[in-house]
């Protein structure tokens, strides 16, 4: 089997893949049987158009965004696979991890160490216990989150139109936004949840809230956000996915109340692990099935 890694994966795995695959370099997409991607490469229909040999596209990860034309691929008989149990902890964490480090201003502590100059008083923060947490999409990592949070004593209330029953409070979109401290997105995008946030839902939100986002950045309209932020309507954002627009919005690089993490919500040492084991096992199954063909 010829393999394209397009995008880096855990080094153990590439090391494993090369001891029964032929690895290919980039530009050499032509040749490959299967092509494996993380959210970086996009595969659209000149993509696969290209990959005349094309099999399989493996995503180590979760979100299927960056194959463009999912039909296409179907159509051509390419069969498309992910990874989506291996990362939800580690997401999960990381949203948990944004959320602390807004209430005990960890950022501003952070950066005045630089100074050493602390104000003391002015780094009077909240304590997530008693606080009410809106998970929106309540699916692998918004549970993950949730059962992290409850021990922290927050209320949970969770809006996801797919899900009938949970122990957790199921509530509309509306409800969750007029009665949430903090706002946890977890959807996948798609059309349906491409500004799922948008003017009318940042009306709704209760004023001073906190919204983290580790999904996508496009189920924010980020403008909005921007908006709402410089106005206090939301108190502080922690982000783990946005588009490069909002990097480049200039008022934004001089707002404190917002923590950007380059999308490294799967980037643990066990999340790469199991990332890179599932890869394995899927790519050694799918060799042994055309082998038996
Ligand atoms: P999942 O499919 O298990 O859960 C998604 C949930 O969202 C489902 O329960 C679904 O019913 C719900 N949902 C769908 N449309 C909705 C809508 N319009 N409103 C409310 N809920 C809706 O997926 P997951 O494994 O929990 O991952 C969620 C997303 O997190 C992924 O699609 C991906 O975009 C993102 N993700 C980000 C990182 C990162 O590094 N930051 C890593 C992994 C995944």
């Amino acid at each position: 089997m010829n393999i394209l890694i397009s995008d880096p994966i855990d080094e153990q795995a590439v090391k494993e893949l090369g001891k029964f695959c032929n690895l290919l370099r980039k530009g050499e997409e032509e040749k490959a049987d299967i092509v494996i991607v993380r959210s970086r490469t996009v595969i659209d229909r000149a993509y696969v158009n290209k990959a005349k040999n094309l099999k399989m596209i493996i995503r180590a990860g979760v979100g299927l965004d960056n194959i463009r034309d999912i039909e296409y691929c179907r159509k051509k008989g390419i069969r498309i696979d992910h990874t989506p149990e291996a990362s939800s902890v580690a997401v999960a964490e990381l949203a948990l991890g944004h959320m602390i480090a807004i209430a005990r201003k960890i950022p501003v502590t952070t950066k005045d160490k630089r100074k050493c100059e602390w104000r003391r008083e002015d780094l009077v923060g909240f304590e997530l216990c008693g606080k009410t947490l809106g998970i929106i999409g309540l699916g692998r990592i918004g549970k993950e989150v949730a059962k992290r949070a409850e021990p922290f004593g927050m209320i949970i209330l969770a809006y996801d139109p797919y899900i009938t029953s949970s122990k957790y409070k199921m509530v509309e979109l509306q409800n969750l936004l007029k009665h949430s401290d903090i706002i946890s997105l977890h959807v996948p995008l798609n059309e349906k949840t491409r500004y799922l946030l948008d003017k009318k839902e940042f009306k709704m939100i209760k004023k001073g809230a906190v919204l983290i986002n580790t999904s996508r950045g496009d189920v924010i309209n980020e403008n909005e956000l921007v908006r709402n932020l410089k106005s206090g309507k939301i108190s502080f954002a922690g982000l783990d996915v946005y588009s490069e627009r909002l990097i480049r919005n200039s008022s934004m690089k001089k707002m404190d109340n917002v923590i950007l993490t380059p999308h490294i919500g799967a980037q643990t040492i066990e999340a790469k692990e199991r990332i890179g084991k599932a890869i394995i096992e899927k790519v050694k199954n799918f060799q042994k099935e055309f082998e038996g063909k």
